[in-house]
């Protein structure tokens, strides 16, 4: 998808903080991070938001590749989000699942 920030991240167009990767997914430290560990894990297949994904492959591997990456940045305590649509707080329509850490995070969410 031309234009799209994290479809060039995860073709290596431009340079990112990559801390896993796997056949379908990229995990890149988040530019504006909210915690002390703020990671991104993306498809590399373009899908604007959740609403898109029709792969159950692409789905599990979103939550399959975040275990992943928080076991290999040590934490077992983190929280997982992904935003879909503007009011729900979607900026980046590259579907993207959060991972939030090392602080305590409060809920439910503002
Ligand atoms: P959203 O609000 O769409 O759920 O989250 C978008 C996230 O992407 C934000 O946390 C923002 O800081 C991050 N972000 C936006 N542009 C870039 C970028 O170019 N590189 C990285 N690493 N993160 C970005
Ligand atoms: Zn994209």
């Amino acid at each position: 998808m031309e234009n799209c920030i994290f479809c060039k991240i995860a073709n290596k167009e431009i340079p990112s903080n990559i801390v896993y990767e796997d056949e379908n997914t990229v995990a890149f430290k988040d530019l504006n991070p909210q915690a002390p560990v703020h990671v991104l894990v993306i498809p590399k297949k373009h899908y604007s938001s959740l609403n898109e994904i029709d792969d159950k492959n692409i789905a599990g591997s979103l939550l399959l590749a975040a275990k992943q990456t928080a076991q290999k940045l040590g934490i077992t305590d983190y929280r997982t989000v992904i935003n879909t649509g503007k009011e729900a707080g979607q900026e980046v329509f590259h579907i993207h699942l959060h991972i939030l850490a090392g602080r305590p995070l409060k809920w439910p969410p503002g």
